[in-house]
């Protein structure tokens, strides 16, 4: 398969509540943060890594447009991703396909879609590095279905609302690829803008706003574009 192109797709992610990425329980200091956030090693700094991003967005476009195609709806209704490693299933072209070498059709050819950990843009990194970011604790309760009352407190830490992020993709374009791969991207940055990232948006953590969208330079909005 010939690559002949690849495109880049860039621009901010604004938080509009407050964001939880679970940094795992094996990072937990004794007498530490219940719910801590992912840190940069380094820095201590948040980020969201690609691989969050482009699991919601795999998930979003799965369980809505992708699921006319076969292979990827059966793979839904049992809770995975697409591993049909059909030529032609957006999932798998897109994404990557989960399934095994064997399975995979000749044709596929490599995953278009590579997301980068977005990291604090300039401004908050400047923010953070000088003590005027300070992340925040959110504490979430069970109510006593008996007394009526909280229980249970646990803090979750979150990077509060109107915290920035970059946004930085490349996706790779192979002879005979369908302009419409790219604009599923965008599609399914929309699906997103309308749910959330992390943990917790069913109770209203990690809802963001794409901005400053570009593609390979050029601006190029959300407005227009339908999520179904
Ligand atoms: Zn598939």
């Amino acid at each position: 398969m010939k690559l002949t192109n690849i495109r880049e797709i860039t621009g901010i992610i604004r938080l509009r509540s407050g964001l939880h990425i679970g940094a795992g329980k094996d990072s937990v200091e004794i007498g530490g943060m219940d719910q801590p956030i992912i840190k940069d090693p380094v820095t201590q700094a948040p980020y969201i890594p690609g691989s969050s991003l482009k699991g919601k967005l795999r998930s979003l476009l799965e369980t809505s447009v992708f699921m006319q195609n076969e292979g990827t709806r059966r793979a839904v209704t049992e809770g995975k991703p697409c591993d049909c490693g059909k030529k032609g299933c957006p999932a798998c072209t897109i994404f990557g396909s989960h399934a095994t070498p064997q399975k995979c059709e000749d044709g596929l050819g490599p995953t278009r879609l590579l997301m980068r950990d977005a990291l604090l843009t300039a401004e908050y990194m400047d923010m953070f590095k000088s003590g005027r970011l300070p992340m925040e604790v959110k504490h979430e309760n069970i109510i006593n279905r008996v007394k009526g009352v909280a229980e249970h407190p646990r803090p979750l830490e979150r990077v509060p609302a109107g915290t920035c992020f970059t946004l930085n993709m490349a996706f790779r374009v192979y002879e005979g690829d369908a302009d419409e791969l790219l604009n599923w991207v965008l599609k399914g940055l929309k699906l997103i803008q309308l749910d959330a990232i992390g943990g917790g948006g069913s109770r209203g953590n990690g809802q963001v706003v794409f901005e400053d969208l570009k593609i390979d330079g050029q601006p190029v909005s959300l407005d227009s574009i339908t999520a179904f």
